[in-house]
């Protein structure tokens, strides 16, 4: 067990160290990650870092304190409030994260309701099944029960179906612009009439698509209308630290009234520590993540972001266009922005073994299940790699497919049977486990199926075993 340093370091040797332990890292610097890091270009990351740092220790625990940061706050809010559409009446706060910009809508949502029933209750919420997994995080974390509505064919929610589930315990509904799996925007506007008509408020979760449909929008490309328009909308969530290009720590959670948003803020009179006041989840509140997200968006400008989108959104079409040309591969629905997955329509080509060859030639994969796929999402910077990607792609599925065996080995076995495990208890209870070591004092890395070969074989076993028995009917 680590234990603190009994004396002090100097400092260049533990910049050192710390830069040693990075070499492990994924590579987003050369573009080769598609998720994790919206890293725009090293200039704006310097430039984050100086805005970031003028007010490293500053705390917007207490706005009257740093009024600069309720100002930062303030100015972001209704900067994208405005791109969303709000009206004068729109209010929203600052969070840490997509994450807690969507948990708050569910206290938020939940505490209107009781404030409006006289008998208890057990709150509901429904969201499609493709709604981002931060929305069942904030559903254990408030209690409130969340039901999940069906996807149609082309992925969007099933707005017969959320009807239907819609009952006298109902508090909230929720739709994604777009989702984060299939990069799809939900039907907001059929969603919108449906609340309205139940006097439900309707969330949109616009945590990837909030910084930057409305620029597509503005550069005349076609997106279905998901914001403020919407009459039914309640409220949005847009992270300004992903498709905003901010520094990490920072979105926004929009309010179309303050009569919502009342129902967030949390007061405390008889603290023996004092009167306390917050607005949202945190209690000490980053400056410096205020600080960059303002930044960003003053650096930038509309300008900067459309200019961004456009790029963004060439970048996606040649990437489509390239995995729908490559044989057995196609694009999953008809994405409506730069994030997006792909699977195998050839039963000759596993496409988790696809991933572990791209794996192999230095990219850094993320898969999906039900459908089994692999996931992008674009920044500007991949624009260098779109032709490499899509030759080692091309080059991936050709050994995949003259190697069928592929498809039982490595990490393909492991995701495989993560995803096709019909008892999913037994799923969770591992994954259990794997988080146990990760958080023991140890902290042991998870399991990777190329560097276990005793897993693999038991995998392998697993799957040869469930397919004989499926072909014995
Ligand atoms: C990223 C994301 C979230 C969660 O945001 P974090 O910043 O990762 O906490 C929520 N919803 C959607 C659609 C997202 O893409």
């Amino acid at each position: 067990m680590k234990t603190l340093p009994s004396q002090g370091k100097n400092h260049t040797d533990i910049l050192e160290e710390m830069r040693q332990y990075g070499g492990q890292d994924v590579n987003y610097r050369q573009a080769r990650t598609w998720s994790l890091v919206y890293h725009l270009d090293e200039e704006h990351t310097e430039f984050l870092k100086q805005a970031y740092g003028l007010y490293f220790s500053e705390n917007a625990l207490n706005p009257m304190a740093f009024q600069s940061l309720k100002r930062f706050e303030t100015d972001v809010i209704n900067m994208t409030a405005h791109l969303l559409h709000g009206d004068e009446q729109a209010v929203g706060t600052l969070t840490s994260g997509g994450t807690e910009s969507c948990l708050l809508p569910v206290l938020t949502y939940r505490d209107l309701a009781k404030a409006n029933r006289r008998f208890p209750f057990k709150p509901e919420m429904i969201a499609p099944e493709s709604i981002h997994v931060a929305w069942s995080k904030a559903a254990k974390y408030f209690g409130v029960k969340i039901r999940y509505a069906p996807l149609k064919q082309d992925f969007r929610v099933d707005i017969a179906a959320v009807k239907k589930m819609i009952n006298r315990r109902t508090i909230m509904l929720v739709g994604s612009a777009p989702s984060y799996p299939h990069g799809v925007i939900d039907p907001i506007g059929e969603l919108g009439l449906l609340a309205q008509q139940h006097k439900l408020p309707l969330h949109v979760d616009a945590c990837l698509g909030g910084f930057l449909l409305p620029f597509i929008e503005m550069n005349g490309g076609g997106v279905p209308l998901f914001d403020f328009r919407i009459p039914g909308v309640t409220s949005i969530s847009a992270d300004v630290h992903k498709y905003g290009f901010a520094a990490k720590g920072a979105s926004t959670v929009i309010y179309r009234d303050m009569k919502y948003m009342k129902h967030q803020f949390f007061i405390h009179e008889d603290w023996p520590g004092g009167v306390f006041a917050s607005p949202a989840l945190l209690g000490t509140r980053p400056g410096g993540a205020f600080a960059a997200a303002w930044a960003a968006m003053h650096a930038l400008g509309e300008n900067g972001y459309r200019e961004n989108a456009q790029k963004i959104m060439d970048i996606t079409s040649k990437l489509q266009r390239g995995i729908n040309a490559i044989d057995g591969l196609q694009i999953l629905g008809h994405p409506d922005m730069s994030v997006f997955a792909y699977h195998s329509i050839d039963d000759g080509i596993n496409i988790f073994a696809v991933g572990d060859q791209m794996e192999a030639r230095g990219w850094q994969i993320d898969r999906l299940q039900r459908p089994e796929g692999l996931h992008v999402m674009v920044v500007p910077e991949h624009a260098k790699i779109t032709d490499e990607y899509i030759s080692d792609l091309t080059a991936s599925v050709e050994l995949v497919k003259s190697n069928p065996k592929l498809a039982a080995k490595g990490n393909a076995a492991m995701y495989g049977m993560i995803a096709n495990l019909p008892f999913r208890g037994m799923i969770k209870k591992e994954v259990m486990k794997m988080m146990k070591g990760m958080y023991s004092s140890q902290g042991q890395m998870p399991m990777d199926g190329s560097k276990n070969p005793w897993l693999v074989e038991k995998v392998a076993g697993f799957m040869q075993r469930r397919k004989s028995k499926k072909s014995q009917g």
